[in-house]
């Protein structure tokens, strides 16, 4: 199978490449803008296979996009690319906006237009459309998200999602593309952008720096490794049903504060020092529209397509944390020229 993989140099997407060629033998094209997020030190280990190709091209250029579908003839869209840091929404929606819903109709049109160039059935052609749980919005102390969740997004982020996704599954309703939408928790592993809750507090552990938890720490997210991810959209692609919806979750929900905790205790292991990294630990300003918890129930994949989630959270986290420890030379050029780890998504007065 060529598989087309948008936003395949960041953090999901490149590990969707480095399992589909690696474990599936698929042959990948990335189609990637390369902004902040992209990063080809993360395609390293299958740049040099046959089965990969990358093109640097902007997912909102329909000619560009029209012009890779025609010269890759792909037998599938996995659709990563977005822009991807609710706290980046928050300062600056514009972006979100044309990558999440324009860059996605996009591709969307580009997708219907090749394949009614290239004629034929459309019934052996996927689209997957990646997602998020955030649009469901905000549980309380009880229940899960299920498919049938009612759409309901609090950022501008998830907002922007929940447009694409409406977006793709119309062009399901509408013009019959086979759309299969996934939608999944928070993804955490290597090759993680250090924006983001957990490479950014391993980072700051190992320099001694605060280690900020927004709020009072309470707010529940369900991890997912990001190798369980990948690996799951691998199962939907060969096994799931057009127009159908499936929730991707590890049955991980932690409280913030215990996952800034559970590093903690992790550096104090692998990398002790004089005092304990818990007193790093710094409650900071709550993020704004920020969810209290997202918790997803992912029968429905576990029992239709037979996946499963092979990592707790305790072994996921473990892994990362010595990855990060043995991957400087992944993510020094990014704490050095990118993004040092100030605060992002403060609405100002
Ligand atoms: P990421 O920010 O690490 O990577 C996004 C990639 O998309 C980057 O390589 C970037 O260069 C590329 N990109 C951005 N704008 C583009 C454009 N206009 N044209 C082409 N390429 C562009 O994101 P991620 O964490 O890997 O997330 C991937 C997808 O999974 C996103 O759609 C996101 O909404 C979804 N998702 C992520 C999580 C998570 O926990 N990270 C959870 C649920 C869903």
């Amino acid at each position: 199978m060529r598989v087309l993989v948008t936003g395949g140099a960041g953090f999901i997407g490149s590990a969707v490449c480095r399992h589909f060629v690696g474990d599936l033998g698929h042959d990948v094209v990335v189609l990637d803008r390369m902004t902040y997020a992209g990063n080809l030190a993360s395609l390293a280990p299958v740049a040099s296979s046959p089965k990969y190709a990358f093109e640097r091209h902007d997912i909102c250029d329909a000619a560009a996009v029209n012009a890779i579908f025609d010269r890759h003839q792909p037998d599938a869209v996995v659709h990563l690319a977005a822009e991807s840091h609710v706290d980046r929404s928050i300062s600056g929606a514009d972006i979100f906006i044309q990558t999440n819903v324009v860059g996605s109709f996009t591709l969307l049109e580009a997708a219907r237009r090749y394949l009614a160039v290239r004629g034929g059935d459309a019934a052996d052609f996927r689209f997957i459309q990646v997602s998020t749980d955030e649009v469901y919005g905000s549980l309380g102390a009880d229940g899960l998200f299920t498919e049938t969740t009612a759409y309901d997004p609090s950022s501008p982020y998830s907002a922007t999602k929940a447009a694409s996704d409406h977006l793709a599954k119309a062009w399901h309703r509408t013009y019959g593309l086979p759309v299969i939408v996934s939608n999944c928790s928070n993804n955490y592993g290597p090759y993680h952008f250090p924006e983001k809750l957990i490479p950014l507090v391993i980072l700051n552990a190992l320099e001694r720096k605060p280690l900020p938890v927004y709020g009072d720490g309470s707010n529940v997210r369900d991890w997912l490794y990001v190798e369980d991810h990948a690996r799951a959209l691998g199962v939907i692609l060969a096994k799931g049903t057009p127009g159908e919806t499936y929730n991707i979750g590890g049955r991980n929900e932690r409280a913030n504060i215990d996952v800034v905790r559970q590093i903690c205790s992790w550096m104090d292991e692998l990398r002790p020092a004089n005092t304990s990294h818990h007193e790093l630990i710094a409650m900071v300003a709550d993020r704004p529209g920020h969810d209290q918890r997202y918790a997803i129930d992912a029968s429905k994949l576990e029992t239709e397509l037979g996946w499963r989630a092979l990592e707790t959270f305790e072994t996921g986290i473990e892994k990362t944390v010595r990855w990060y420890l043995d991957r400087a030379d992944w993510w020094k050029p990014l704490r050095d020229r990118v993004y040092g780890g100030e605060r992002l998504g403060l609405v100002k007065a």
